[in-house]
């Protein structure tokens, strides 16, 4: 609870290509980590739920 938190960060295309992904932890330093992975996870969450959305 007290580590400092960490800054996982990606470049994507607007077509969904991931360009260059960064993190701050030891494994981000080699651009493959779950921080990363769990981001782009919640990314496509978050697009996925702002495209079901309907307007009314
Ligand atoms: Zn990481």
């Amino acid at each position: 609870m007290n580590a400092t938190p960490l800054h996982p960060w990606v470049i994507a295309n607007k077509d969904g290509m991931v360009e260059p992904v960064h993190c701050d932890c030891k494994a981000g330093l080699g651009e493959t980590c779950s921080h990363v992975g769990a981001l782009l996870f919640h990314i496509e969450s978050v697009h996925r739920l702002m495209s079901r959305r309907t307007v009314t």
